[in-house]
């Protein structure tokens, strides 16, 4: 099929699309019973195991430390029956790599038995893996050491089944580690992090007289942007199913400027989807709570009900496995890219965190009293000073190509980071700062006045302002610069390791000064907090982070604004980043190497894989179709003669050819120029490669509006995000 029979054929088939009802009955089944009946979970193992090894298993997830080795094999023994039961019949370490994506090796539970085989599943292999990891990216870790890394079950994350369509795996969560013992995946962090984190927050609990406060968790809820498209435009697009976005694509002709999509009604197909995307997520015991329509067309949300921070990932993890699969099945597919459209607003992933634990619940939740509010205050000081001594790093975890060309675009947060607090809470650290105590809260009715009392704060979330990188939300705070397609493993364990540092700052101080003398304690808070907000309060801004003067008022204020990833990535190795990574023992100083190394090198090898695709697109799709058009008007000219209509359209048309001839000569010529360590490789892919690919893009949209539709080979932005 040439030019645009394909399309043609695509939306036809689009176009007399019924919708089938769905062969799960959700009507008459109960969630309830649908809820985590694929999950191994701490219930399920109680009712199989042994009481004294239950207890055993419990003690290890609750506080740690090594599982007894005849422990682990009644464990695998029950797990593996369980999971027989249900139809398994392998197993998987599930492990985090670098690479942001999810990975699995099956084993099948079977081995041979004289003339049979027979089922075996020892506490050792569901403990400890080896898979043969060499070609997993390790910034050089491996290279240098032992070439082996392992994976270990994280105990703390439970074992689940994924159905597949002929059969299903018992799925074991795992951190991946070196020989070593250095950390090779995303979850190692993330787990050293909720120690350290727990371990500062209890010194500083135990300041406010708290002597049983249980583990103090991170928690975290993310909400997940994504675009939907049908699949039979997506496998028109090489761009699209190579690289998760457009490299080419004139505007349409409706964008959303209408504003009518956000919270609009869901489309009967789309809604199918969510369901059966739900449905999943609930058998694996994913909480899913919300769904909407989001600002662009064909752009949508889902938002789980918040869990502690590393389930929280593993789940969010799953749950793009999930959106993908399901999208398959339902003709559609789901891009988690963060700018798949240009000029089209991208997807983003709002991280939401806090701490806390069952005993002493949330800690950024503002109490009923003034001392419960002068604890929640400590905890939000905490925040704001660690988001500003490493606001650098904070967009240097967020950063991709991806990300970059949604993050200081008009609908995403800007990369300049400051902290929202509202015009309350503001009010409130307004006068600490100043006097080191706040006697009074904007709101009537919230007075409390006394000299070392601290306003009573409103429970709900007050205002909203969702131009800010990082936003207080009433009793948490969200951090909205994290990308679509980004694991929340590293924003999380940033998150828990600055503010562990803070707290740890914050502990020392109020500890010496108090000398255990409680009564010591408001004075010392009050003179503690006045410094730290005088410190760092530049980094609170509670405006529109969209507009031009705040960008002039952030340079102002000594702020950084990171606009690209090479520009952002250099903090990963900053001096301070290294100390504190190391104070916290979340990251050695080779583990945050190697991570900004290999981030370096992915920026790189998407941007060159971005750039040979607009060369490749560009010369054997787009280049004969324009072709094609000026031979046709150049035929009609001729055989018209005098007749022939003087309307320029083909002298239009041939100078823009002529200019995309030039600009993707032009891409070609520097593409492979780029020299030097991986910073420098990087900076060159950005400040040459990414503007000459634009050029080429510029000439061939602008040729998209005048080349006839029936030659035209791509699948218009229209159709692609109107289409379902
Ligand atoms: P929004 O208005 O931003 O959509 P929501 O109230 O819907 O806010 O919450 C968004 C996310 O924040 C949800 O996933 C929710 O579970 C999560 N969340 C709520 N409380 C906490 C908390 N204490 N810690 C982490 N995440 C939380
Ligand atoms: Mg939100």
């Amino acid at each position: 099929m040439s030019g645009n029979a394909a399309r043609r054929k695509a939306i036809e088939g689009i176009a007399s699309l019924t919708e089938e009802t769905s062969s799960f009955d959700y009507k008459n089944e109960k969630v309830e019973n649908v809820f985590g009946i694929n999950v191994f979970s701490l219930e399920k193992m109680e009712k199989r195991l042994p009481k004294n090894i239950f207890k055993s298993l419990k003690n290890v997830i609750e506080n740690g430390g090594k599982m007894d080795a005849t422990v682990a094999d009644v464990v695998a023994s029950v797990m593996k029956d369980w999971a027989l039961a249900h139809g398994a019949t392998h197993y998987a370490h599930v492990f985090y790599p670098l690479t942001g994506l999810t990975a699995e090796k099956h084993d099948s539970f079977y081995e041979p038995s004289g003339s049979s085989a027979l089922a075996s599943f020892s506490g050792k292999t569901l403990i400890q893996g080896e898979p043969d990891a060499s070609s997993f990216p390790n910034g050089g870790i491996r290279a240098t050491f032992e070439a082996r890394g392992y994976t270990v079950w994280d105990v703390t994350s439970p074992a689940f089944i994924m159905e597949g369509v002929n059969g299903s795996t018992l799925c074991i969560p795992t951190a991946f580690v070196s020989w070593t013992g250095e950390a090779l995946d995303k979850k190692t962090p993330l787990l050293r992090s909720m120690h350290a984190l727990n371990r500062q927050a209890q010194r500083v609990l135990k300041l406010f007289g708290h002597s049983e406060t249980g583990f103090v968790a991170a928690t975290a809820g993310p909400e997940q942007e994504y675009f939907l498209v049908d699949a039979r435009l997506y496998h028109l697009r090489p761009d699209l199913y190579t690289c998760g976005r457009t490299l080419f694509g004139a505007k349409p002709a409706r964008g959303q400027e209408f504003e009518d999509q956000y919270f609009g009604t869901i489309p009967e197909r789309v809604l199918a989807y969510m369901m059966e995307v739900e449905h999943e997520c609930f058998k694996v015991g994913i909480p899913i709570k919300t769904r909407h329509n989001e600002v662009a067309p064909g752009q949508y949300e889902v938002a789980p009900i918040f869990e502690t921070a590393n389930v929280a990932h593993d789940h969010q993890q799953l749950t793009m496995t999930i959106l993908k699969k399901v999208a398959r099945k339902h003709g559609l597919v789901c891009l988690l890219a963060e700018k798949p459209f240009a000029g089209v607003n991208g997807s983003g992933k709002h991280v939401n965190w806090s701490l806390g634990s069952g005993k002493v619940g949330n800690l950024l939740d503002p109490g009923e009293t003034p001392h419960e509010n002068a604890q929640f205050l400590t905890f939000a000081t905490a925040v704001v000073r660690a988001v500003s001594i490493h606001q650098g790093l904070l967009r240097a975890f967020v950063a991709s190509p991806g990300n970059d060309h949604r993050l200081g675009a008009n609908e995403a947060p800007p990369a300049i980071l400051s902290v929202y607090l509202g015009s309350q809470l503001g009010d409130v650290f307004e006068q600490l700062q100043k006097s080191g105590s706040a006697s009074s809260s904007k709101k009537a009715g919230t007075m409390s006045i006394g000299v070392d009392t601290l306003p009573l704060l409103p429970k709900d979330a007050g205002d909203r302002n969702r131009t800010s990188p990082f936003a207080f939300t009433g009793n948490k705070f969200e951090f909205r610069a994290v990308g679509s397609n980004f694991s929340i493993a590293g924003p999380l364990f940033l998150l828990n390791t600055i503010v562990a540092d803070s707290l740890e700052f914050i502990a020392d101080r109020l500890e010496k000064e108090t000398k255990g003398d409680p009564k010591k304690l408001n004075a010392a808070l009050q003179k503690l907090l006045k410094e730290i907000l005088n410190d760092h309060g530049s980094i609170i801004f509670n405006g529109n982070g969209y507009s031009d003067e705040w960008k002039a008022e952030a340079a102002k204020r000594g702020l950084k604004n990171l606009r690209t990833t090479p520009e952002a990535l250099v903090e990963v190795t900053a001096k301070s980043t290294i100390e504190t990574f190391k104070r916290q023992g979340v990251l050695t100083k080779r583990e945050l190497e190697s991570r900004e190394e290999l981030t370096f090198e992915s920026y790189i090898n998407t941007i060159l894989t971005e750039s040979k695709l607009v060369l490749e697109i560009g010369r054997t799709q787009l280049y004969p179709a324009v072709n094609r058009y000026v031979v046709e008007l150049a035929q009609a000219r001729n055989s018209l003669g005098e007749l022939s209509v003087k309307d320029g359209v083909l002298e239009k048309v041939v100078a823009l050819q002529t200019a995309f001839v030039a600009a993707l000569d032009g891409l070609e010529a520097i593409r492979d120029a780029a020299k030097g360590d991986p910073h420098a490789k990087s900076t060159y892919a950005c400040e040459k490669i990414i503007p000459a690919m634009l050029k080429a893009r510029e000439a061939a949209d602008a040729l998209e509006e005048i080349v006839a539709d029936d030659l035209w080979p791509l699948p218009s932005y229209q159709e692609l995000l109107f289409l379902r």
